[in-house]
């Protein structure tokens, strides 16, 4: 295939965006070669500049998992938009997509719509300090939370992809107040409780890893986090900014049956427009502003284009009692291609799966970890992405990320995608 146009796009974009991208990833420096730019998308194809169909398994990060373009969020979004497309002010919808994703979501009364995932998280830790009178939070290595100060320690996702383990330009004083702690590590938990005895306001995780490839938690982990927090009077954060209404209709919380604190929410809960959202009982939710005394803010949130979508969303997922399991089935359907012909054509791997969000890593040893997941070969992943590419199948040009499937996508694309890494495999 050929990119001659992207090519030229991104060289024009180098002089006046950093970097040619307005989020790290995208600049494909991870597996090398010039991104790939985007005219249009449409079910589970993305179309380029230079007019390349290639079968999406990113999908945005995650949200189109109904596929681009999904009718009725398109719809939703172009009628509301002939309304006005920003007040300040307060309007019905914004009470209608809070009721329903409220209905969805198990153990939460109040939701606060964001306009991203970095603001939900960051939220959720300054209320969950506001409401605690505590500094503390733990996180875990390889877990992504947003780009905001607290987090950027040993995160995943693009951090991970460039090798930075801590960004420039945190204070000191910010970096102190987080905790690493080893993912599906409960002992390692424990031990930052006990050197920090009434100081931790919150742990703050993805209930299923998906910023260092996709990492389940292992059995017993969440339960044990839940069991630590509840004795020491700690919240528990699960940012399902990529688990929330993927996979399930109640997200991991539902998935594990574990009742967290406070619960974020970015991505699907958008329908593609930038939305983020926290949500929580009452008793914690009542702490916020104007009714509370921590404060959150936003000129643009709940902004009428992103609530029209997101509603559209939700009500699609909500309405659909097939869909989780139609997208367990397909992504168990693709796990088992892969796992087929990688194996035959003699490739040391891995695959991790939770629902629709998958993994594949090149090292035989079980990824647990932020540790284990950097055990991957990254020579063979790049072979690997340009090879795919080649074949019109377009993955995270990363080996730090998690593949998102989305419901449009055909069993005749999965059969095409699994041939497709049948040849690149015995390239690797
Ligand atoms: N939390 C998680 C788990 C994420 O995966 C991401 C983004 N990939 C974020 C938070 C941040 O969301 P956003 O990029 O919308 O700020």
């Amino acid at each position: 295939m050929l990119y001659k146009r992207s090519s030229q796009l991104f060289a024009d974009a180098e002089k006046v965006i950093p970097g040619g991208v307005n989020s790290p990833v995208r600049a494909f420096k991870g597996v090398g070669g010039t991104p790939i730019f985007v005219k249009s998308a449409k079910g589970a194809y993305l179309y380029d500049e230079d007019g390349n169909q290639l079968i999406d398994y990113i999908n945005s990060w995650g949200p189109m998992i109904l596929g681009h373009a999904f009718q009725p969020v398109i719809d939703a979004i172009t009628e509301r938009a002939k309304l006005g497309t920003s007040f300040g002010m307060p309007t019905e919808l914004e009470t209608k997509i809070a009721e329903l994703a409220v209905s969805m979501v198990p153990n939460i009364d109040k939701i606060r719509f964001v306009n991203s995932g970095t603001e939900a998280c960051m939220s959720a830790i300054r209320l969950a300090r506001g409401f605690t009178g505590r500094d503390k939070i733990i996180k875990f290595a390889g877990c992504y939370h947003g780009h905001s100060d607290s987090f950027l320690i040993q995160a995943g996702s693009g951090l991970s992809t460039f090798g930075t383990p801590n960004s420039p330009g945190v204070t000191q004083g910010t970096a102190k107040d987080t905790l690493l702690a080893n993912y599906n590590d409960i002992e390692n938990v424990k031990a930052l409780f006990e050197a920090n005895k009434n100081e931790i306001a919150a742990i703050i995780i993805e209930p299923v890893a998906g910023n260092m490839g996709c990492i389940p938690p292992i059995k017993g982990f969440l339960e044990d986090l839940r069991q630590v927090c509840s004795d020491n009077n700690t919240l528990l954060i699960f940012d399902e900014v990529m688990t929330g209404f993927r996979l399930a209709k109640g997200g991991a919380q539902e998935l594990y049956n574990i009742q967290a604190d406070i619960v974020c929410f970015g991505k699907v809960i958008g329908g593609g427009l930038p939305v983020g959202a926290f949500a929580a009982k009452n008793e914690i939710m009542n702490y916020l502003a104007p009714i509370g005394p921590v404060y959150q803010a936003g000129t643009l949130s709940g902004n009428p284009l992103a609530m029209a979508a997101g509603l559209a969303m939700l009500e699609a997922l909500n309405q659909d009692t097939e869909i989780f399991k139609r997208l367990d089935e397909k992504t168990a359907y693709l796990e088992n291609g892969i796992r087929k012909v990688l194996s035959n054509n003699n490739v040391k791997f891995t695959v991790n799966r939770v629902g629709s969000m998958i993994s594949v890593h090149f090292d035989k040893g079980a990824v647990v970890d932020f540790k284990t997941a950097k055990n991957g070969d990254n020579e063979t992943f790049k072979k690997f992405f340009h090879g795919l590419l080649n074949q019109g199948v377009y993955i995270a040009p990363s080996a730090y990320e998690t593949w998102f499937i989305t419901d449009a996508l055909t069993y005749k694309d999965l059969d095409y995608t699994i041939d497709a890494i049948d040849r690149v495999s015995k390239e690797l």
